[in-house]
């Protein structure tokens, strides 16, 4: 971004600290200053508004189409997509792929995002793990978000797992009572949650069967609006 398309009214409202100067900098929202979708990206990837942005190897922004009729959202990036820059690419992307393969979907008609763009991880001596993002990690990261929505336009929004659906559709959702059911989601439009890939990859024999075909019925449901 040059010095010269810097708004004329800035907006801190999602900024966490005004001092810190990269974070003052992207707090620069002037939410319409941006003509394209990979304008939005190279401002993103640079992006520092919370403090992901300390143990992050790449920012993963959302990919797919623009316009998309339908969205995937999840939590945030693993370590395979933090390495590689992509979402949904490690063993939860692969059965994510399976799954829409199965319900008869292609993952390149969608756009598949994550409510935070930087890995969210649990440092400890024995090695580090995937935590799931803060409210105040979605909240920072929301301008992304309100961008991914402006151009890929989604008629139809999937949620993996109740953290995207807990900032997409409603604070008080779970899983156990909203799983399946289409609902009112943000900007109106008609979103759903099923399981997360990676919850799916924990379990084993039965329960993960069970769990992998309820999730089949949550995309086939897709599908079936994505054709209408
Ligand atoms: S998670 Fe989002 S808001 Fe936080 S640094 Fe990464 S891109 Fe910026």
């Amino acid at each position: 971004m040059g010095l010269g398309s810097i708004p004329a009214v800035i907006h801190y409202s999602n900024t966490p600290s005004l001092h810190h100067p990269i974070r003052y900098w992207c707090g620069m929202t002037g939410w319409n200053r941006w003509r394209t979708i990979e304008e939005v990206r190279a401002d993103a990837v640079v992006c520092c508004r919370c403090d992901l942005c300390y143990g992050r190897t790449h920012v993963v922004f959302g990919e797919g189409p623009t316009p998309a009729r339908l969205m995937i959202v999840g939590e945030g990036p693993g370590a395979e997509e933090d390495r590689l820059a992509r979402p949904f690419v490690g063993r939860a992307g692969k059965l994510l792929d399976t799954l829409l393969a199965d319900a008869g979907m292609r993952r390149e008609d969608i756009w598949i995002t994550n409510v935070v763009r930087c890995r969210p991880v649990i440092r400890s001596a024995s090695g580090e793990r995937n935590r799931p993002p803060r409210a105040d990690e979605i909240k920072a990261c929301d301008l992304w978000m309100t961008q991914e929505y402006r151009f890929a336009a989604p008629e139809l929004v999937v949620c993996l797992g109740a953290v995207p659906a807990q900032a997409l559709i409603s604070r008080s959702f779970t899983i156990s009572e909203g799983r399946g059911r289409w609902l009112e989601g943000r900007d109106g439009i008609p979103t759903t949650a099923t399981y997360h890939p990676a919850y799916v990859l924990r379990l084993r024999g039965q329960d993960r069967r069970i769990i992998e075909s309820q999730m089949l019925e949550d995309f086939r449901s897709a599908a079936r609006r994505f054709a209408a």
